[in-house]
């Protein structure tokens, strides 16, 4: 068979997967990356040790991609968490699985898992070109015919996988820009919003709890359609907010509705294994087993202790105050504050502190068996910058994976362009 060329726009673990596959299928591939190396943002992945997949099975995994899961059924299919751990393996990356089933490099170093892609794209003899940014993808009679760089020069190409990220965190290079160019050659772009970003409080009273976290909540939120969303995990109080694994879960539902302008409110749930009415009898128990405690001091047995004297100011109830001095009224005040504290949310954290982005490529203008778009021939996508999302616990980067598994898998059956 002749040999295909096939472009690749960006280095991140979408692009340099999609790249991999279409080398080890001998195809001529070119890997274009606008940064002076690949993979920034994956070395900065997971405080730097790269969550890389999630151990999760079967369908439960496809949960993690929300209400758009099963739009990845057949890139699962040909590349799964389980193929990506094997993958990793066989070149040298040994990994463990942490909490919640998050897989990590033994080495604790992301940078174990780009030299490990980067050797992989050498072996398969894929050029890598750095400090080249595309500037748009020409597209002729309905299919792609070249991408122009920067600098002005053309490359042509029989196939262009565009794995350029998101918007977030853009000094790795992912900075949304790209979307302009694709939505110049007629594809839509789904809105773009931050997800897996702290929250700013309106009007925040916490400040003094800065630094403090709560290793286990129920964080609650309800969209603009209604729908009510949870997560679970620790949280971080910040001095402007909120931050932490539940919250940034839940952001992206809150992102939604505060970015349309609507007002969001998050409602937490400090004690997650009691009912409100178990807590409320347990406080009202302590009147009898520990009339001259502290109510602070008893508050401390369910939450940190700045956590609880907060609570007190915040009710108006004295510091000082005895368990046998507590009224009913408080009772009910403080059960409310420990199972329903609700907060208004002024905004999301900026996009530099944002981990992945919602929005996108259209999926109805994507096939997902291919990953090729639906509009022009020989135009394929991966990575973030499809209209898709994942959880926190390494669910994006294995979407990353696997759609470029499946695109560059997909991209060596295009038809070659006649004039070489
Ligand atoms: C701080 C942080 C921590 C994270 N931790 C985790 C984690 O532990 N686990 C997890 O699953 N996810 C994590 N994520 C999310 C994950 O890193 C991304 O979802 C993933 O990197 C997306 O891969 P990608 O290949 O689609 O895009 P990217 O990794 O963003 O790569 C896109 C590449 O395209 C290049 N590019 C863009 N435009 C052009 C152009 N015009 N020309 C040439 N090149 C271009 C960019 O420079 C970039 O290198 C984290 C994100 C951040 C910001």
């Amino acid at each position: 068979m002749h040999k295909k060329k096939i472009v690749i726009i960006g280095g991140g673990p979408a692009g340099m997967m999609a790249a991999i596959c279409s080398a080890a299928l001998d195809q001529e591939v070119i890997l274009i990356e606008k940064n002076e190396r690949l993979g920034k943002k994956l070395l900065i992945s997971g405080h730097g040790r790269c969550n890389v997949t999630n151990s999760e099975e079967g369908p439960a995994f496809l949960k993690h991609y929300f209400k758009k899961g099963n739009f990845l059924r057949d890139a699962f299919k040909r590349f799964s968490n389980k193929d990506l751990i094997d993958y990793l393996h066989s070149h040298g990356v040994g990994l463990k699985t942490e909490d919640n089933g998050r897989v990590l490099p033994v080495s604790n170093k992301a940078s174990s898992i780009v030299e490990a892609l980067q050797a992989d794209l050498k072996k398969n003899k894929a050029t890598v070109l750095l400090n080249a940014a595309v500037k748009r993808v020409r597209v002729r009679n309905g299919r792609v015919y070249d991408v122009e760089l920067d600098k002005g020069q053309y490359v042509t190409a029989d196939a262009v996988i565009v794995a350029t990220g998101g918007m977030t965190y853009p000094r790795t290079g992912s900075d949304g820009k790209f979307f302009k160019t694709l939505k110049n050659v007629g594809h839509t772009v789904v809105p773009l919003r931050p997800a897996l970003v702290p929250l700013e409080i309106e009007a925040w009273p916490g400040m003094v709890l800065s630094g403090v976290s709560l290793a286990d909540c129920i964080v609650s939120t309800t969209d603009s359609d209604g729908s009510k969303h949870t997560s679970r995990g620790a949280i971080i109080f910040t001095h402007w907010g909120m931050s932490g694994p539940a919250i940034l879960s839940i952001s992206r539902f809150v992102a939604e509705t505060v970015q349309g302008k609507g007002s969001a409110s998050i409602s937490l749930d400090l004690i997650p294994g009691e009912t409100e009415e178990a807590v409320r009898a347990w406080l009202l128990a302590q009147k009898d087993e520990h009339p001259q405690s502290l109510v602070k001091n008893i508050l401390s047995r369910k939450v940190p202790k700045s956590v609880g004297e907060f609570m007190l100011t915040a009710l108006s109830i004295e510091h000082e105050k005895k368990c046998s001095e507590i009224s009913k009224k408080d009772i009910n005040k403080l059960g409310q504050a420990l199972k329903r504290n609700e907060w208004r949310v002024k905004r999301c954290r900026p996009n530099n502190e944002a981990m992945v982005t919602q929005g996108g490529v259209s999926l109805k203008e994507i096939d997902p068996k291919t990953m090729g778009s639906r509009l022009i021939k020989g135009l394929f996508f991966a990575g973030e910058m499809i209209d898709i999302d994942g959880d926190s616990g390494g669910y994006n980067i294995q979407l990353a994976f696997s759609t470029g598994y499946l695109a560059g898998g997909s991209a060596i059956h295009v038809e070659a362009r006649h004039e070489k």
